[in-house]
């Protein structure tokens, strides 16, 4: 071979652009990408990518990447070698927690970093500085959905695989923008709907991508969907189409339960929902006539005061319908980042050890202890939400966030970012400067993906290898590194010198993994936990029993939860989400040539109904006010909204930025923000 083609090489990489977890070889030549090529063997897409995991890879060469840590002078940042910063981050970290208790200081990791990544991070604050204080941006999205299952099932993952989800005879999206935001998964769906017949039941406020091509499409009012899936369980069991052999071996609570759905009513569900009789009806007989039934939800369901509720309320319905325990059938709350499973599995909470171990458990606590060498904490910490309280309270001071947007991805921007303000101490690791950087007293360089080894859990449970691709850029370094660097700095001792070591370790101490290694992971090769220590793997998640008393599941009654209520003059309702060709506030994508080429912003969608009103047209500025501040964004008439809905998507940090409207309002369960109730009024600025 020619000194060219050596330089040629193909490394196998899992997408970091959504919980999918699709995995190809990237073909680079040094640090060029030269393609993207999936493989048949990939256990999540096979040979299919969406534009996202093709072509949105060159943000990894931008000249805007930090290669050098930086330390705040002022209002200014300069330069700094690696030394310096971690010396100043070791200096103020042991001066507070000597002065002000270890609780004074907190962690947030990153669902979109490694499992040895989230696993390292709780290991710091834990074992190392001493506090429960540590949390993972999945509290913004998907810990309502856990919850609901928790409280069901017992295990807060997918009851199959996306395999389950292509063979289910019928499947229901609720609040989710499946193909735009899990554009693969969506394919099979479609694919299945094609090949074997499959049904498609979508409930959403905006006639999304797949609500087009469903066989039925219902705009539910916001925040109501616990109310027609509790009437529809109700109709169900009242029809006597309640599947009683499974209840009687499988599930307690019933008749608690049973009694607790009395005011589901027809009647009743579609005052509040909006829905008609005949929908709600047709949902529960379609539900009934499948063999298999698989429910999808995201964020739509999750991000309201009662998210938890309502994701019970989904679990409730596939209980009573026997749903669960076979192929094709079962709960699917698809996960939004790469690894927002995965910073969760590995311990990134304020109350779970990884593997969602208890840390008020004595023996647990013991177990880490011992291995860690480390007197560790017996009282939960704090949640992102409480940390910012407990900043504005001046009972926190001191924070380490990596790989996140805090400042735009949090709800209510304007109240986090007045927070960082109060920090005595901020440091920040991510691989851009982003927004939040600007309020940061030390930034740290870290490393993407394609630049380190390591492993993701996708949305099926799925651990799935990353292998690097390519050296950290300049000086940046892989976000396991750096924590090591400041752990050791700490006084903590660790010599990791490979991922897979950290892995192994966490393995050792978490039965839910107690059989994943890197190699048995070699490759294409993959496992979904649970993971028995002979390496046996989980594909289907419940199939004899469920992880809870007497191996019984647990049906959990539930309030509906009135969403947030605006004064009059905030008519307008805004929904916010994704777009597919972008993610999350952009932090990646717009840096990204290939993507922006085809999108470089976004807009308000508008219904026709609104736009003849107001007289709005495509590109028509208009500002949107909310009690919690303003955006400005130009507008674009569809009718994938209708009447007095807005859709806003998330994905820009910039002015249109859908934080400034949001509220502190949060799931009453796990505090994840209610970034779905929101009210504006709108004042049109300049029409094209
Ligand atoms: Fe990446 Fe998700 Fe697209 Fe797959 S579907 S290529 S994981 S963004």
């Amino acid at each position: 071979a020619t000194m060219r083609e050596e330089r040629i090489k193909k490394t196998k990489t899992v997408c970091t652009y959504c919980g999918v977890g699709c995995s190809f070889d990237v073909w680079t030549k040094d640090r060029e990408i030269l393609k993207i090529e999936p493989q048949e063997e990939a256990p999540a897409n096979g040979i299919s990518t969406c534009v996202k995991g093709k072509f949105g890879w060159d943000f990894v060469n931008s000249e805007e990447r930090l290669t050098k840590p930086l330390i705040r002078e002022g209002d200014e940042f300069r330069e700094a070698e690696w030394e310096e910063a971690l010396y100043l981050i070791e200096k103020k970290f042991k001066e507070n927690r000597r002065e002000k208790g270890p609780d004074s200081l907190a962690f947030i990791s990153s669902s979109k970093c490694t499992n040895e990544e989230s696993y390292l991070m709780q290991k710091l604050a834990r074992g190392v500085i001493g506090t429960n204080n540590i949390d993972n941006c999945s509290r913004y999205c998907q810990s309502p959905a856990t919850m609901g299952l928790w409280r069901t099932v017992g295990y807060g993952g997918d009851s199959g695989g996306i395999g389950d989800i292509a063979q289910a005879e019928l499947v229901i999206s609720v609040g989710s923008n499946t193909a735009e935001s899990h554009p693969v998964l969506a394919t099979r769906v479609k694919r299945a709907q094609k090949l074997h017949g499959q049904k498609v039941i979508v409930a959403d406020l905006r006639e999304n991508e797949l609500a087009g091509r469903a066989d039925l499409f219902v705009r539910p009012a916001p925040g109501s969907d616990l109310v027609w899936l509790s009437a529809v369980t109700k109709y169900i069991i009242d029809q006597g189409w309640d599947d009683k052999a499974f209840l009687r071996d499988h599930v307690n609570d019933v008749d608690e339960y049973m009694a607790s759905l009395d005011k589901y009513t027809l009647e009743y569900a579609s005052d509040v929902t909006g829905m008609t009789k005949e929908e709600l009806i047709e949902i529960a007989t379609s539900i009934h006539e499948a063999k298999t039934t698989s429910i999808l939800w995201a964020m739509g369901i999750t991000q309201h005061g009662g998210g938890s509720d309502a994701s019970t309320a989904i679990s409730n319905l596939l209980l009573v319908t026997g749903n669960y325990m076979k192929p094709g059938a079962g709960a699917y709350p698809l996960r939004g980042h790469n690894n927002v499973q995965g910073a969760s599995d590995f311990g990134s909470m304020p109350d779970r050890f990884p593997g969602y171990q208890f840390v008020t458990d004595d023996d647990v606590r013991a177990r880490f202890e011992e291995n860690w060498g480390a007197e560790i904490p017996t009282e939960p910490g704090l949640n992102n939400h409480e940390m910012v309280e407990a900043i504005h309270e001046g009972n926190l001071e001191m924070l380490y966030l990596k790989g996140e947007d805090m400042g735009i991805v949090d709800s209510n921007i304007n109240y986090v970012q007045s927070a960082f303000e109060k920090l005595k101490f901020f440091v920040v690791q991510d691989i851009f400067f982003s927004k939040t950087c600007q309020y940061a007293d030390v930034v740290l360089p870290a490393s993407p993906s394609l630049e380190k080894d390591g492993t993701f859990v996708n949305t099926e449970r799925r651990f799935q290898r990353l292998y690097k691709v390519m050296d950290p850029l300049g000086e940046s370094k892989p976000d396991w590194q750096i924590i090591q660097e400041i752990a050791n700095r700490m006084g903590a001792g660790w010599d990791y010198s490979h991922p897979g070591e950290i892995m192994d370790e966490a393995a050792s101490l978490t039965p839910l993994f107690a059989g994943v290694s890197y190699d048995r992971l070699e490759g294409y090769d993959s496992l979904q936990w649970p993971v028995a220590e002979d390496g046996t793997d989980t594909p289907l998640l419940f199939e004899k029993e469920f992880p809870l008393p007497e191996g019984k599941a647990r049906l959990w009654p539930v309030e509906w939860t009135k969403p947030l209520e605006f004064e009059d003059q905030y008519d307008l309702h805004v929904n916010n989400g994704r777009i597919l060709e972008h993610f999350h506030e952009g932090n990646m994508t717009y840096k990204s040539e290939a993507i922006t080429g085809k999108t470089p912003e976004v807009f308000l969608e508008v219904s026709p109904q609104l736009a003849a009103e107001r007289k709005l047209e495509d590109g028509t500025k208009v500002r949107l006010t909310s009690p919690y501040g303003s955006v400005k964004v130009s507008c674009i008439v569809t009718d994938r909204v209708f009447g007095k809905q807005l859709y806003l998507p998330m994905n820009t940090a910039g002015e249109g930025a859908i934080n400034h409207l949001t509220s502190s309002h949060s799931d009453k369960d796990t505090d994840t923000p209610a970034y779905k109730e929101v009210s504006v009024k709108m004042e049109v600025l300049e029409p094209k």
